[in-house]
């Protein structure tokens, strides 16, 4: 089979010719039809410090993808041959405390398939059952690829009550579009994005109603004070992984405000913790997405309304992946796919 694989120390993916996984008793084989590129996956094709730490050389690369069962181990029930589907990448344990209670998401053992195993951008993958997540007729092979990105948008917008809440997002990347456009879904009043790249910023209001602010060039205060709110901020979901994002959205919380951060910072930055302290603010890191909640809260969401597909503006033929991932590195797309045929 044909994959994209991470075969040599330096910039760059590699289509490599690979066998057919062989799968276990518990586990399926599934034919790829589509898959999204993650910034994840950006980080490896750069082979920066935490790729080079953290992926072992040969690895077929990928997580987020869609696809169709072609084989069922022996010991697997209730999947079918043909059957269309996605999948939670983070492969578990049954061993730690947090799976043993449930808390699939939270097991200290977890590894990412296309980070630490091999992954999806291959024609064949093979995966546990247990990870397997069916694709209703509803959803199309092209939303099915980019489930596990918008399963970090939900998993992070549902951290906390948005009813009639007031919600800053701050960075418009694929993720905090999606974010915006849950937070919508599920009741917010004002949804604020914040970015520093205009292209994102119009993506972002060509997906969902939010109001779009250039923290490069606008000041925030006018826009709280356009929008009639009393203190600031209900609720925040750092999306960016930046600093000042971090520092701004602290300062235009309201007091007891609760902010849910997916963004993952380079190294370490200061935070001024007497203002977290003094405003009484909760603080909750988001890894992932919750095994499975998050998969039928998302599914059902898309069977009802949310319509997140225009974050995807780029569709490429697997042939013409360097072209995908240039997309990418530019920085200014929103997701962009890539079709195994
Ligand atoms: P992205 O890099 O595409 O988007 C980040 C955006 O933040 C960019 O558009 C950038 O211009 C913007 N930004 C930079 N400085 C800013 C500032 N001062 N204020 C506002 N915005 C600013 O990322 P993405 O793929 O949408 O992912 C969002 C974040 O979530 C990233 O940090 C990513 O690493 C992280 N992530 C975390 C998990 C997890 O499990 N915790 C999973 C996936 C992604
Ligand atoms: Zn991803």
């Amino acid at each position: 089979m044909q994959a994209l694989a991470k075969t040599r120390p330096e910039p760059g993916l590699w289509m490599e010719r690979r066998p057919v996984p062989e799968i276990g008793p518990d586990d399926v084989l599934i034919r790829i039809r589509k898959t999204g590129i993650c910034g994840t996956d950006i980080h490896i094709w750069n082979w920066d410090d935490w790729a080079a730490r953290t992926v072992p050389l040969g690895l077929v690369t990928g997580h987020e993808f869609a696809g169709e069962i072609v084989e069922l181990g022996r010991n697997v029930t209730g999947l079918s041959v043909g059957q269309r589907c996605s999948g939670e990448g983070h492969l578990i344990s049954n061993q730690s405390r947090q799976s043993r209670a449930g808390k699939f998401h939270l097991d200290p053992a977890t590894r990412g398939i296309g980070v630490n195993e091999q992954g999806a951008f291959a024609q064949y993958l093979c995966l546990p059952a247990f990870n397997v997540v069916p694709l209703p007729d509803e959803i199309d092979d092209e939303i099915g690829a980019i489930l596990d990105p918008l399963g970090n948008a939900v998993h992070t917008a549902l951290s906390f009550d948005l009813v009639g809440e007031d919600v800053l997002i701050t960075g418009a990347g694929p993720i905090g579009i999606m974010a915006a456009a849950v937070a919508r879904h599920v009741g917010a009043r004002h949804v604020v994005i914040t970015d520093v790249n205009p292209d994102r910023l119009a993506l972002a209001a060509e997906v969902t109603d939010v109001v779009p602010v250039n923290v490069a060039t606008q000041d925030l205060r006018d826009v709280v004070a356009g929008l009639k709110m009393k203190q600031g901020f209900d609720v925040g979901m750092e999306m960016s992984g930046n600093q000042a994002a971090l520092d701004q959205m602290i300062e235009h919380l309201v007091m007891g405000g609760r902010i849910a951060m997916l963004g993952i910072p380079p190294g370490k930055s200061p935070v001024d913790w007497s203002r977290i302290v003094f405003k009484a603010i909760t603080l909750k890191g988001v890894y992932g997405r919750e095994i499975f909640e998050t998969w039928y809260k998302m599914i059902a969401m898309l069977e009802n309304g949310l319509d997140v597909r225009r974050v995807i503006t780029h569709r490429f033929d697997v042939a013409q992946f360097r072209e995908g991932f240039e997309v990418m590195r530019a920085g200014s797309s929103g997701k962009v796919v890539l079709d195994w045929g």
